[in-house]
């Protein structure tokens, strides 16, 4: 849309006199888009600052009306009368002494409605600067598309300079202002937009006055960049990794960039997956009824309009659970609602119908009574009420007094952490069959956690769990969403399922998934940090505080996820950190990728760049300096052995060309004002198993078919991220046959018991292991029949042994020995070993508008020896974006009262392929083997999101650059994420000031920090 309005005005500065006419038939979007009268419409301000004219017509005749501030009459509504069509766009052409230009801001750049657009128009007497017409249009500041028309005319008759950009910036924070409470939100940076905006068209039109021979000031060369349009870049990537060793056999595939086994399935849809379950021919559709209550007692439940309603076969409520309905990972939340709801979005009910139409629409009908509690939302909230779950964890180690007495500075600050949305392309689903005998039932599950599906629906359905078979065949995204989440569908789908003894499934809409299952946990840390003049940390306090939402679910293990991470790379000799898990009214936050870590490392950077800032140094001098080395211990008393940060940061700083870069944008900052740029180097540690020990166990079972095809299995789930590949790759190196003999269907309960979730990046090492002793188990029963006819095929061994009466099918077990950590005695291995990464990212801010552009990006990231460097790059890849939308883009607006406002792609902005960096390099760190991990691999799905940390440090970086342009330097606060809005509103300038923003709890925001 941005590249029409950028065509379209220049249509408009065509130097022929006249006009230029859309009409029959109007151009469909066009059209639409004037009569649906957004008021965020790109299009409109442009035809209104143009002055258009409409014609309008109906069976009567036809009129003309003047596209001004008569025309949209109010939300959503024109002049236009019932029975008009529009039936052509009248655009005058533009004078040679007039200059129309267009702008729109949105939070992300590509494929985005706008939070402001804009349109200005100024006309000058013939050969010189005087204003003779000026049109300021906007979009996104009122309920309609508007004109600044007091501004506009006082700004008439007089000369294009300072004085009159003075009046103008001041005129219009008078005249476009908007009410702190206002729909969207953003009320400063709306504000300030105009006038930044109004600047950016000041300085166009300087320009274009001074090409036209007309004196005015010259625009100095530092402001050129302000006026410059967006064209996107050719993007270009480089991965690199080590090729496997000479003489490795062509069939032994570890090691080698093997596509995803299901990626042309994927690519051309032909991979199955959940919902393409065949509809059983009795089958029936559940949809659920939600709270629209943050904190309420149901006073009254009224379903005999939507029972009554086409298609309804049922309605079910807490009394319909046959089983127990305490479910959840600590038995803390209800199957469906009894008597209370506490978030927005809490399951009460569900309706059955012949479709999923019929059952949503009744769904929407059952209406509810409710009594109204005081429901606490923030995490702020919750720590004036002391509402937290317990217990409250604390990681200490070193003499913290002495290490704030030895301090030459100490300095305090304090960081939230906005959550974040799945958005897995597949939302939650579930199909039950229920099997007609014993209380056995079948399902088909999205899900990362077989065994938890199995025994939440065992419990609720009150059978035993042997009852009960979970499939997955793959997930369509998991990201941690669908570990312990996905059983709140699942239970539910169910117990209908049983109650009514037929096939029911469901499917969640984006809204309803958005709404009802919880994402990444917001955090908030507030932190003390004592160092030396030399940049070195001697001493760091700090506390975080996860905003959990309405049950406990998993929220105590990334809590202490994040308290392992808080000091990220660094060693700091005397350290507390404390952990608090708020109890509030919002859906239950859960897993999602990194698991806390991500949280915990974000703050430990904000006070590295704190430190660096009030000491006048480099941030990755400060860094360098305070990397952990060799055989030093964390603050949870845990060795670091095999460390490859320095290896992996000094690879980072000469790929990325760091030195050439930071002198290359000192120089660019010195000669632009309102876009800088920033760079950004660092590094992550992340520790390698679940901090639950007994869930570091897998199994895995294969069969061998007299025609020697492999069937496997093991507990992992394939969520798209290249499990069943990798578990492939090691079934054919053991067993010394193609992977095309190896096939894995699907994850079950009824093969592969008691399976964790495949989580915590641990699902290669431990199912590998599984696979590996499975498959060893089958090799060795092969054995005399390989000696007996060392000649001969697999089918000859396989075959031989069968008419030996060997059995063919092995099952294999696997626990990473020596773990166990104690937060009583602060000892015992917490982690089987560390993955580690670093990233150094360039970007370049729009000072005016607080838009970025991520330029580059360099990754060198320890995988130890990679089972599968495509699969592991594009870990590293995808991991890396995930975690550039979590800390730039993805913000989830809560109402004060708990409701979900952002409940779908139109209002959550995940990144678009114009926010990967422009040169994007990622190097897999070579020569590194982990004896830790099956063929010396490592992690790779969790470790490498927070690297994108590294774009938004550099953004803070180039904020600092915009802050010191106007005398301001010192630490400050920057929020994650660093949305156009928090980049404009820290870049404090002149117009920054004209739009103070409104005295907190003078007003009730449209949404709140939670
Ligand atoms: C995913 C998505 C992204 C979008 N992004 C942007 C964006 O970035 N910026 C932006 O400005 N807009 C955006 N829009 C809105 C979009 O521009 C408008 O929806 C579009 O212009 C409508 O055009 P249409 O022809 O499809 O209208 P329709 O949907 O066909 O019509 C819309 C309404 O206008 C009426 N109408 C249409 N033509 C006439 C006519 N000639 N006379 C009388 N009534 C008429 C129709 O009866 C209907 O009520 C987006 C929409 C979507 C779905």
């Amino acid at each position: 849309m941005f590249e029409e309005v950028h065509s379209m005005t220049h249509k408009l500065r065509s130097e022929v006199s006249g006009s230029y006419t859309l009409a029959t038939p109007i151009p469909k979007a066009l059209g639409g888009n004037i009569m649906t009268a957004s008021p965020i419409s790109d299009l409109n301000p442009v035809f209104m600052a143009a002055g258009c004219k409409l014609t309008l017509m109906d069976k009567d005749g036809s009129r003309v009306v003047q596209m001004d501030d008569g025309f949209f009459v109010g939300y959503r509504k024109t002049a236009v009368r019932p029975q008009e069509v529009l039936l052509s766009v009248n655009i005058p052409y533009s004078k040679r002494t007039q200059f129309v230009s267009a702008f729109k801001q949105s939070p992300r750049r590509e494929d985005d409605i706008s939070i402001v657009t804009a349109a200005m128009s100024a006309t000058f007497a013939p050969g010189t600067d005087i204003l003779e017409d000026l049109r300021l249009s906007y979009g996104g500041m009122a309920p309609t598309t508007v004109l600044a028309k007091r501004t506009a005319s006082r700004l008439l008759g007089r000369p294009w300079g300072e004085e009159l950009l003075e009046e103008a910036c001041s005129s219009l924070a008078e005249e476009m202002i908007l009410d702190p409470s206002v729909p969207g939100g953003m009320v400063t940076y709306r504000q300030t937009l105009t006038l930044s905006l109004f600047y950016k068209f000041y300085l166009t039109v300087l320009k274009k006055l001074r090409l036209q021979g007309v004196s005015v000031p010259e625009i100095g060369p530092e402001c050129a960049s302000a006026t410059e349009v967006y064209h996107p870049q050719t993007a270009s990537s480089v991965q690199i990794y080590q090729a496997v060793p000479e003489g490795q056999s062509q069939d032994d595939v570890v090691g080698r960039p093997m596509m995803h086994l299901s990626a042309m399935k994927q690519a051309t849809g032909e991979a199955v997956y959940c919902d393409d379950v065949p509809l059983y021919e009795n089958e029936l559709h559940l949809a659920l009824i939600t709270s629209t209550k943050a904190h309420a007692r149901i006073l009254s439940v009224d379903a005999s309009v939507a029972e009554r309603m086409p298609g309804v076969v049922c309605c079910l409520f807490a009394d319909d659970v046959p089983g127990s309905n305490a479910t959840g990972v600590r038995q803390d939340q209800s199957v469906l609602a009894d008597g209370k709801v506490t978030c927005v979005g809490h399951i009460i009910g569900a309706v059955v119908a012949d479709t999923q139409l019929q059952a949503q629409r009744a769904a929407k009908a059952v209406k509810m009574q409710y009594e109204e509690l005081p429901p606490v939302v923030t995490i702020q909230e919750a720590i004036a009420a002391q509402s937290f779950y317990q217990p409250i964890r604390t990681i200490q180690s070193g003499d913290l007094e002495a290490g704030f007495k030895e301090a030459d500075h100490i300095i305090e600050g304090e960081m939230h952490i906005g959550g974040q949305e799945h958005f897995y392309l597949e939302t939650n689903v579930t199909l039950a069959v229920p099997r007609g005998e014993d209380g056995e039932m079948e399902l088909f599950v999205s899900t990362q956690a077989t065994t938890d599906t199995q025994s939440q629906v065992a419990r609720a359905l009150g059978v035993p769990s042997n009852r009960v078979v979970v499939h997955v065949k793959r997930m369509g995204g998991g990201f941690g969403g669908k570990e312990s989440r996905s059983t709140l569908l699942s239970t539910v789908v169910a117990v209908a399922a049983n109650k009514l003894n037929r096939p029911v499934r469901c499917m969640l809409d984006r809204d309803e998934d958005m709404l009802i299952t919880g994402g990444r946990h917001p955090f908030y840390g507030k932190y003390k940090v004592g160092f030396m003049n030399s940049g070195k940390i001697v001493a760091l306090d700090v506390s975080y505080y996860g905003n959990a939402g309405n049950s406990m679910d998993l929220s105590l293990a990334i809590l202490e996820r994040a308290l392992f991470h808080m000091e990220n790379s660094y060693s700091v000799p005397n350290v507390r950190g404390r952990g608090f898990i708020c109890r509030t009214n919002l859906p239950s936050n859960t897993a999602f990728r990194g698991f806390g870590g991500p949280q915990g490392m974000m703050v430990a950077e904000s006070w590295m760049t704190d430190v660096a800032q009030s000491l006048g140094c480099s941030a990755e001098e400060v860094r360098r300096l305070n990397l952990y080395a060799e055989g030093e211990l964390t603050p949870y008393n845990q060795i670091l052995h095999g460390l490859t940060l320095d290896r992996c940061w000094d690879e980072c700083l000469s790929q990325s060309g760091y030195q050439q870069r930071r002198a290359a944008i000192d120089l660019y900052n010195r000669q632009n004002r309102w876009t800088k740029r920033g760079l950004a180097m660092v590094p992550t540690k992340f520790g390698i198993s679940f901090t639950a020990t007994f869930l570091n166990q897998a199994g895995a079972l294969a069969h061998i078919y007299t025609d020697g095809s492999v069937l496997l299995t093991h507990g992992g789930t394939e969520m798209g991220q290249g499990l069943h590949t990798k578990m492939v790759q090691v079934a054919s190196r053991v067993l010394g046959i193609p992977c095309s003999k190896i096939h894995i269907s699907e994850t079950s309960t009824n093969t592969v018991p008691n399976a964790s979730p495949t989580a915590a990046s641990a699902s290669s090492d431990l199912n590998g292991a599984a696979v590996q002793i499975t498959c060893e188990t089958l090799l060795k029963r092969l054995e005399p029949y390989k000696t007996k006819n060392p000649k001969g095929s697999w089918e000859d061994w396989v075959k031989a042994a069968y008419f030996d009466r060997v059995n063919l099918s092995a099952n294999g077990f696997y626990k990473t020995p020596d773990l166990g950590y104690s937060f009583d005695t602060n000892s015992g291995r917490a982690f089987n070993y560390y993955s580690y990464g670093v990233a150094c990212s360039e970007v370049e801010i729009d000072c005016l508008t607080g838009a970025h552009k991520n330029l580059s990006t360099t990754i060198v990231m320890d995988v130890g020896h990679s089972l599968n460097p495509a699969i592991d790059i594009g870990q590293v890849e995808g991991g890396f974006m995930q975690g550039l939308g979590l800390f730039t883009l993805e913000e989830l607006h809560y109402s004060p009262q708990g409701v979900l406002l952002t409940r779908g792609p139109g209002s959550y902005k995940i990144p678009a392929f114009g926010d990967i960096p422009t040169q994007l390099t990622v190097s897999l760190l070579r020569d590194a083997p982990n004896d830790k991990a099956i063929f010396a691999s490592k992690a790779v799905g969790e470790p490498p999101l927070f690297l994108a940390a590294s774009v938004f440090y550099a953004i803070k970086d180039a904020i600092i650059a915009a802050r010191a342009e106007s005398g301001i330097t010192g630490p400050f606060r920057l929020d994650s994420p660093a949305s156009a809005e928090r980049i404009r509103n820290a870049c404090s300038d002149r117009f920054t000031k004209l739009c103070p923003p409104a005295e907190p709890g003078t007003f009730r925001p449209w949404s709140v920090q939670v």
